[in-house]
């Protein structure tokens, strides 16, 4: 079957590589010149390659991390884990120690908790009990804030907000508490070392979508970069992709150009996908840092006028000593204003008082608000049409293991579309 990806985001490329395997001849369309759509490698203005911004994995991403494996990246060599911790420059917060979940979870609050009182432990402790009696499950209208009141102010500032913004990248009063509390599960109970942070030390690009371009092409599947494509139409029983005939066609691109391709051929499905809201995430880096910071990733304390969530030092993932990437999730400051407030920030928590910024990157629609209740729309859209991606339908926000595992999910579904 005669088979066209549009998009070579992760998703795109899984699917790609799954589609190809399963014997179908695959053509990719990517409008940009650099694979990887919202995970790619950027070239920074000095030279380095930086990406599109910091990200991080889990232990618990095992698609993202098979894909690899199968691409011939290896994990280990490509990214440092680390145990889950959220410590601050100042030594609080919560780190969990190496042994099996949920031990690590148990000894992580009573023994890893720094500056937190049994107050504090309590309420977690009781609150996480809560959450697994009743299945890791809660209604669909929750809202994170809600799911979480009978944590005290510490815990929700140190450990809740932290993770509900690097998870779902939306503010807790905002974010839907079914999407977390299965972000929390599958973290905990999908095996040892689940919640383990997976940083990476090398640049987005080789982390995966070069490995995938590379065995594409190995396997007689062309990759059309810089072709966006314009139009979409329906011929009896087959699709044109700009005049040119297909059996199927897999819509990879980001919701709002999926709508667009998809309109004439199921309006009510572009309407669900047209109806996302976004947030974004700008990535600071600076570079003049005078000593490495504590550990390669180090959270942040954050409010008004200090804006990042946590700082990465590049300079022990890989980079040159002194390069700091600062994260600031659902960011909704104008560019001048956020890279002051992150050096006064940087100035105060990390006294690191001659960084320079090097470059900021502001991805507007980084990923999906995810908000209770949300309505996402399908893989199918029509006979022969079907889509993947980040936002498509499924248990998880809009991160990369989102991505693959919907690219790896509309590639099974082809031939029965
Ligand atoms: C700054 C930032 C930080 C993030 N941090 C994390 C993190 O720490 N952990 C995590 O798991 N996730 C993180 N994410 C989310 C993660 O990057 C995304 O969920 C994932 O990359 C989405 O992949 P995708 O393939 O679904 O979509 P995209 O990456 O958007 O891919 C779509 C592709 O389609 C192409 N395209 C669009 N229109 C057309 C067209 N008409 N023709 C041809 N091609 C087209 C685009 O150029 C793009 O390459 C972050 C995202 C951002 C932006």
């Amino acid at each position: 079957m005669k088979l066209a990806v549009v998009g070579a985001g992760w998703a795109g490329l899984a699917c790609a590589v799954h589609a190809t395997r399963a014997g179908h001849q695959v053509v990719v369309f990517e409008a940009a010149r650099t694979l990887g759509g919202r995970a790619r490698r950027v070239d920074g203005d000095e030279g380095l390659a930086l990406d599109n911004g910091q990200h991080i994995l889990i232990g618990a991403y095992s698609a993202t991390l098979a894909m690899m494996r199968e691409l011939g990246v290896d994990p280990d060599a490509a990214l440092l884990r680390t145990p889950l911790q959220l410590r601050f420059a100042d030594g609080g917060g919560l780190a969990l120690p190496r042994l099996p979940a949920p031990l690590d979870l148990l000894a992580g609050i009573l023994f890893g908790a720094r500056g937190w009182t049994l107050r504090d432990k309590a309420s977690l402790l009781r609150t996480a009990l809560g959450w697994r009696a009743s299945g890791f499950r809660c209604a669909p209208q929750a809202s994170v804030a809600e799911l979480c009141a009978g944590l005290t102010p510490r815990v929700m500032k140190e450990l809740v907000e932290p993770l509900c913004v690097s998870a779902l990248n939306t503010p807790v009063d905002q974010s839907s508490g079914e999407v977390f509390l299965r972000v929390l599960h599958d973290a905990l109970f999908s095996g040892r070392g689940g919640a383990d942070l997976l940083l990476p030390r090398v640049d987005l690009g080789r982390l995966l979508p070069d490995a995938a371009a590379a065995w594409l092409s190995q396997h007689g599947a062309p990759l059309r970069l810089g072709r966006r494509v314009q139009s979409l139409q329906a011929d009896g029983d087959r699709w044109h992709i700009d005049g040119e005939a297909y059996d199927q066609v897999v819509l990879a691109g980001p919701p709002w150009e999926a709508a667009r391709l998809a309109r004439e051929a199921n309006p009510h499905w572009a309407a669900t996908a047209e109806a996302l809201r976004y947030e974004a995430i700008a990535t600071v880096y600076t570079q003049g840092a005078l000593r490495p910071l504590a550990a390669p990733m180090v959270s942040l304390r954050s409010g008004p006028g200090a804006p990042a969530q946590f700082v990465f030092d590049r300079g022990q993932l890989g980079g040159p000593q002194g390069l700091l990437a600062f994260v600031v999730s659902a960011s909704a400051t104008e560019r001048e204003a956020l890279q002051s407030q992150v050096l006064a920030q940087a100035a105060v928590q990390l006294q690191e008082t001659r960084l320079r910024v090097l470059q900021t990157v502001v991805e507007k629609r980084a990923t999906f608000a995810c908000t209770p209740d949300l309505v996402r729309p399908p893989v199918r859209i029509a006979p022969g049409l079907l889509a993947c991606g980040d936002y498509i339908e499924g248990p998880y926000p809009a991160t990369l293991e989102g991505a693959v595992r919907s690219g790896a999910g509309a590639a099974l579904q082809l031939g029965s579309a």
